[in-house]
């Protein structure tokens, strides 16, 4: 088991809906620390990417990707959540659904900060159906950057997210994937991986 399984099965609680509440070190609070032994493990996986840019959405993927950005010495951009569906020519702009708010947001990245010839590794801090990173890679490839891959701290195996995204050819790395849980006992299994 990886530091980051050992630090679900200790602090992560099972929510039901499907959620795994891991607000004491990745969504609320955060363990800067552990944030930054996922940077690590993520910059290990894609070192040899060539990486230009670190690319997460607002909120929660901002912190582990500043520590991924760290090891890479890139920078990060986050898409925003627009509150305007007029958004303007200067913005890459996608639909993501959320799952945890049950809502669809349009979210936007300037085109400043996304080029032709960027190399772009996508984080998020979870993987369910894939809502998120669709969005990301639409406007990655909107920007004719290139997905270089995507790293993920926590993947839900049982949703759909991160096979139908492995179809489509991009590399996906999750540091941990939760292939079942159960909100009455408790009980998280996690994938063995290499
Ligand atoms: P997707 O777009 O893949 O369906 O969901 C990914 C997004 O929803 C992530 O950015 C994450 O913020 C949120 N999310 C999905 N499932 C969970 C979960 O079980 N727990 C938490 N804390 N967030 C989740």
């Amino acid at each position: 088991m990886n530091f980051l399984e050992e630090r679900i099965l200790r602090e992560g609680r099972v929510l039901p809906g499907n959620v795994l509440k891991v607000d004491s070190f990745l969504n609320h609070q955060l363990d800067v620390a552990l944030l930054d032994e996922m940077g690590v493990a993520i910059h290990r996986r894609f070192a040899d990417a060539g990486v230009t840019k670190v690319l997460t959405i607002e909120a929660s993927g901002i912190a582990i990707a500043c520590s991924v950005a760290r090891c890479f010495g890139v920078p990060v951009v986050f898409a925003k959540k627009s509150k305007s569906s007029n958004v303007g020519d200067d913005v890459y702009s996608a639909e993501v659904a959320s799952y945890t708010h049950g809502n669809v947001s349009q979210v936007i990245v300037s085109r400043r900060f996304l080029v032709p010839g960027d190399r772009v590794l996508i984080v998020d801090d979870f993987l369910a159906n894939g809502c998120a990173l669709s969005g990301l890679i639409a406007i990655t490839e909107a920007a004719g950057a290139q997905v270089a891959g995507i790293g993920v701290a926590i993947e839900k195996g049982f949703q759909e997210g991160g096979r139908l995204i492995r179809q489509r050819g991009y590399d996906v790395a999750s540091l941990a994937i939760v292939d079942a849980m159960d909100a009455r006992s408790g009980t998280i299994t996690f994938r063995q991986q290499d």
